[in-house]
């Protein structure tokens, strides 16, 4: 987001208040009258507030020029975008309380016309959601919701008060109505939404409402790997361990960049006999896809941050791995599974997980970025560190 300079910014706003006073006091009659030319004595007809308030702007007070602006301008149909851009201005700077301040004062004048009400509403409502006021935002997003010409962007900024509140069921449900609009977001927000119930579903124990949420999400979006990932648990808590494994390795077919997250869960379902039937298996269908070296890298540096190193099916592809890449070329030399050994040692302490669209990073996988708020955008971020 672009943000002006101070400068820039105080010279801006005398310019707008400039001009709008000038509209107010009718400078520009005041000067053709006297043909265009200044005059002696031109500034002593001026309002006395034009100067107190000039001279708010050039002391550096925003306050109170804001204070002197918001009484001075009368809210009519020609300086209402005024107050609209400024609002907006204010509220791009992260100056909320005067976005919430211009705005409140267009709502509190009874001349204002229904569309430039619903206007202002919907602009208040925009301030409180910058300024986190989560609650009045919601309330103001319902009540535009009621104007049809401004619905949709309604539904879909009340869609994101829910997200951050956490409010799944809520968050689904102006999903539908916007569907009903063919305004809502691809599907695969509803299936995450569905995803998020029924893990809540499965903390409080309810089984069965996981499981009906987990189909209605693959009907939004079928194979969803996410859907495939909590089945697995509900497999492996119901004694079913074979199943867990199948809807695992399914999942990361699916989802590649699960990788990471999900390989030590389905190295523990297949248990220590089963682990290099698996390994060979993963390590045969990365080999065999489309962008071969970039899935066999990321399914040697995930196992190698599950302390494989040693089993015997990565050897050839670890050596592989370490020779293209040279990055990792040039983290040292000699034998391939001692360099990967160490390695791990440096993934324990690294960040592990990226934003794939704002570049977020921590240590945590997150389905729901915490701040683009991109859905299914995290991936180990070792891959793009040593790629
Ligand atoms: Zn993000």
């Amino acid at each position: 987001m672009p943000t002006l300079p101070p400068l820039a910014w105080a010279v801006a706003i005398a310019a707008l208040v400039m001009g709008i006073l000038a509209g107010h006091f009718g400078w520009g009659r005041h000067l053709s009258r006297r043909g265009g030319a200044g005059g002696p004595g031109r500034f002593s007809k001026l309002h006395p507030d034009y100067l107190a308030g000039l001279d708010y702007l050039v002391t550096e007070q925003p306050d109170r020029a804001l204070d002197m602006f918001l009484k001075l301008m009368d809210a009519n149909s020609e300086t209402l975008e005024t107050h609209f851009a400024l609002g907006s201005l204010y509220r791009r700077r992260g100056e909320v309380e005067r976005a919430i301040r211009i705005h409140q004062n267009l709502l509190g004048r009874d001349s204002l016309a229904p569309e430039h009400r619903e206007q202002a509403l919907l602009a208040l409502a925009h301030d409180y959601l910058r300024a986190g006021l989560l609650d009045r935002a919601e309330g103001l997003f319902l009540k535009v919701c009621e104007v049809p010409r401004l619905r949709a962007g309604a539904l879909d900024s009340l869609r994101g008060v829910y997200e951050r509140q956490l409010e799944w069921e809520q968050a689904l449900d102006v999903y539908r109505r916007l569907a009903r609009i063919k305004a809502a977001p691809p599907r695969f927000v509803a299936a995450h939404y569905l995803c998020e119930l029924a893990t809540l579903a499965l903390e409080r124990g309810d089984i069965d409402g996981a499981r009906r949420m987990l189909g209605e999400a693959r009907r939004e979006v079928p194979g969803f790997a996410r859907a495939a990932v909590l089945r697995a648990r509900i497999a492996e808590r119901a004694g079913d361990p074979a199943l867990a494994a199948r809807l695992l390795r399914f999942a990361l077919h699916e989802a590649p960049q699960l990788m990471h997250e999900e390989l030590p869960p389905l190295l523990r379902l297949v248990g220590a006999a089963g682990r290099d039937r698996l390994l060979g298996e993963l390590v045969e269908r990365a080999a065999a896809g489309t962008h071969a070296d970039d899935e066999l890298k990321r399914l040697v540096l995930a196992a190698i941050s599950a302390g494989l190193a040693d089993a015997a099916p990565l050897q050839a592809p670890i050596e592989g791995v370490f020779a293209r890449d040279a990055t990792l070329r040039a983290f040292g030399q000699g034998e391939a599974r001692l360099m990967a050994a160490q390695l791990g040692v440096l993934l324990e302490s690294a960040e592990k997980y990226r934003c794939g669209e704002c570049g977020f990073a921590g240590r945590n996988f997150y389905w729901h970025c915490p701040a683009c708020r991109s859905w299914g955008s995290f991936e180990a971020c070792a891959l793009v560190k040593l790629g």
